[in-house]
């Protein structure tokens, strides 16, 4: 991440020490959402760690960026979570400081705002008389000549809702987000995200009314109510470093993980930031194609070669510090006009007051998913600022004119990606990690996981309680085990419900 214009926010003085350095008996690498969950777990269980950070911030994808007294985070992070035992981590960390928000997020086309998620018969009346029209006719037809074979994202949803309002409501903002073409995504993601809704319902739902049932079945896929920190996400992450601090434990800044020394049977140093650190356990958080490249001495071949067929999205915000308040209500809007690149628009006031240190003005994070080296990613940060400022004014959601600042965080590895090769490489790599017990995987990129913080906090809470003498397998968290500990547990409902929010990846068709 190139995050040179932004002042670091972390409060704790973290220790950076010359060689020789003590020898931690866990060494963390990564201190995103996942490391500081497991050392701030191992701190509490009196186990001493080490966690090597390669950024100068702690907190991930999850930390809270800050430039001249704003605070943005790196896409809006909402906390919430079907597990009761990370719900309580969290507020053990920060017990004053969650705000319970209400979530409002629309879509913007044309203009106009439009339910999210979807309610066709809002949809239809928000389109005018004309367009409305064009949308019954075309979903008319889809009904009378559906489309065979239904494979393809494209082509479920033009079937269910008429090829005009796939345009419109389905196509842009997935092709921007995924940076492939609709038609060649899975249908069979359509149908896990779109459970229970077609035109047809809702119309019938808007007239004679929602039975319970219905209702539930169509917000199933909602977080309506969320917490969140009143500094944004990285609060949480600054608190957890210095608890972990006041503890023992150490959270070293700067110091990527360049080499990691392994034998048979065993893991036994780490070299970060110029320094070497041993150790009994490790657990990694960093990207997994990362930490099979800096093994010493390299893995056999195949191994190499499986790590590198994994691959991932990038990402970047401009934030854009505006003159004048309310804006619009949202916390944030999905932008589904093709006109411009940017493919959501974060209004950090609306998450909480305190991300504005000025309350005359505003903040908004405009989201840009990239890929490293595409034009966007390597446009220089004044480039990217003006677009903002032209991509607001041109939307209307803001006056170009009003815009006195901006900054630009580039987030690299967004997103782990799903594609054909993915599954068999992972399980490739993942074999020859059997040989090194005494490493584990967890998090987001640590396990290839598009997941949110609570299921990366939760592979890093078992993973520390493995060290404290647990036995539980990380990768089967979603499946089929139960966990107890001190009278607390994760029960395997929590776990199916925690699942089920979990973000759903689309394929591609041929995989
Ligand atoms: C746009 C966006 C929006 C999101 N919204 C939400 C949301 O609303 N709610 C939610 O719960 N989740 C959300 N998430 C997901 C959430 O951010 C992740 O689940 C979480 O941050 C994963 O935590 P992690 O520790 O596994 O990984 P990360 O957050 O990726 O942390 C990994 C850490 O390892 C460090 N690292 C990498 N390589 C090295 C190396 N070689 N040496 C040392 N350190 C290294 C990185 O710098 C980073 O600090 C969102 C993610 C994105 C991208």
């Amino acid at each position: 991440m190139d995050n040179s214009s932004l002042s670091p926010i972390l409060t704790v003085p973290v220790t950076i020490r010359d060689f020789p350095m003590p020898s931690y008996p866990v060494v963390i690498m990564g201190a995103g959402p996942a490391g500081l969950t497991a050392a701030y777990e191992l701190a509490k269980g009196g186990v001493a760690s080490i966690t090597l950070e390669a950024e100068n911030i702690v907190g991930g994808l999850a930390q809270t960026a800050t430039y001249k007294g704003y605070r943005f985070d790196i896409g809006g992070h909402r906390f919430f979570t079907k597990v009761s035992a990370v719900e309580q981590l969290w507020k053990e960390i920060l017990p004053n400081d969650m705000l319970a928000r209400s979530r409002m997020s629309r879509i913007f086309y044309n203009g106009k705002f439009f339910a999210y998620p979807l309610k066709p018969f809002n949809a239809l009346m928000g389109l005018g008389l004309i367009e409305t029209f064009r949308c019954v006719a075309s979903y008319g037809w889809a009904r009378l000549f559906p489309r065979k074979p239904e494979n393809d994202f494209a082509t479920w949803i033009s079937n269910r809702f008429g090829n005009r309002l796939f345009s419109i409501f389905f196509k842009t903002y997935t092709e921007k987000v995924w940076g492939i073409p609709c038609s060649e995504i899975q249908a069979e993601w359509a149908a896990q995200r779109i459970k229970g809704l077609s035109l047809f319902t809702a119309v019938k739902n808007a007239l004679i009314g929602e039975t319970a049932k219905r209702k539930d079945d169509v917000v199933k896929t909602l977080i309506d109510e969320f917490l969140y920190p009143r500094l944004g996400p990285g609060m949480m992450w600054e608190r957890a470093t210095e608890l972990i601090a006041e503890r023992g434990g150490s959270v070293v800044l700067n110091a990527p993980v360049t080499r990691i020394n392994w034998e048979v049977g065993r893991v036994v140093s780490v070299e970060a930031g110029g320094t070497l650190h041993s150790g009994e356990h490790f657990i990694s958080s960093i990207a997994i194609r990362d930490l099979i490249e800096s093994l010493s001495p390299a893995p056999p071949e195949n191994v190499l070669a499986a790590a590198r067929k994994l691959k991932y999205r990038d990402f970047l915000t401009v934030a854009l510090m505006l003159r004048g308040t309310n804006l619009f209500p949202d916390n944030w809007i999905y932008i589904h006009d093709s006109s411009v690149a940017m493919g959501r628009v974060q209004n950090f006031g609306n998450w909480s007051p305190e991300m504005v240190p000025d309350p005359e003005t505003s903040c908004l994070g405009l989201e840009y998913f990239c890929t490293e080296g595409d034009d966007i990613w390597d446009a220089p940060d004044h480039e990217l600022v003006e677009r903002g400022k032209r991509e607001i004014g041109q939307l209307g959601l803001a006056n170009s004119d009003d815009v006195f600042d901006g900054a630009v965080v580039r987030m690299k590895k967004a997103y782990p990606v799903y594609d054909g090769a993915y599954s068999a490489a992972l399980a490739e790599v993942r074999e020859f990690l059997n040989c090194l017990p005494n490493l584990q995987l967890t998090g987001r990129n640590g396990m290839h996981r598009y997941n949110n913080q609570d299921h990366s906090m939760l592979t890093a809470m078992l993973a520390a309680r493995n060290i404290l003498g647990g036995h539980y397998d990380l990768w089967q968290v979603n499946v089929d085990q139960e966990y107890h500990e001190e009278g607390k547990q994760i029960t395997l409902e929590e776990i199916r419900q925690m699942e089920a929010t979990q973000p759903r990846v689309p394929r591609r068709v041929d995989e």
